[in-house]
C-alpha cells in the first residue's frame, strides 16, 4: 500500500504528497492519516447509522476532525473550508454549495439528517 493511502472498509483517500509538500506538513503525515482513517470511519458509521441525534453527533465529530486536519496542514482552523456537502446522507446543496466554495455562505437544508435544524 502507498505511504499516502488512508482506506477503511470500502472507502480509501490518497493524501497528495505535493500538497503536503507545499504547506509543510510531510512531519505530520501520519497524524494526518490518522485523522483521515478516522474521517472514513465516520464516513462509514453514518452509511449504518439511522438514529437521528447519532447522526447529528457525527457531523459534530467531522467538524472537529476537519478542524485538526487544517491545522495538521498549518492552517488556521476555519469552517468556511469544510466541504460538508460531501458526507455521506448530507441532503444540502452540493453543486451550489461547490460554486460557493470557501465563501461560507453555504445552503443548508433543512431536512439534511447531518446539517439540518429540524427539531432534534
Ligand atoms: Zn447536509
Amino acid at each position: 500500500m502507498s505511504k499516502f493511502k488512508v482506506k477503511v472498509g470500502k472507502r480509501e483517500i490518497v493524501l497528495s504528497q505535493g500538497f503536503l509538500k507545499a504547506n509543510d506538513a510531510m512531519e505530520n503525515l501520519e497524524d494526518l492519516k490518522d485523522c483521515y482513517s478516522q474521517k472514513l470511519g465516520i464516513y462509514n458509521s453514518i452509511d449504518e447509522e439511522k438514529d437521528p441525534k447519532k447522526l447529528k453527533e457525527l457531523a459534530r465529530q467531522l467538524t472537529n476532525l476537519e478542524n485538526e486536519i487544517q491545522e495538521l496542514f498549518n492552517f488556521e482552523p476555519n469552517v468556511k473550508f469544510h466541504r460538508f456537502w460531501e458526507s455521506p446522507k448530507c441532503s444540502c446543496a452540493k453543486m451550489d454549495n461547490q460554486d460557493r466554495w470557501p465563501t461560507g455562505s453555504y445552503v443548508i437544508s433543512g431536512d439534511c439528517p447531518l446539517h439540518g435544524v429540524g427539531d432534534e
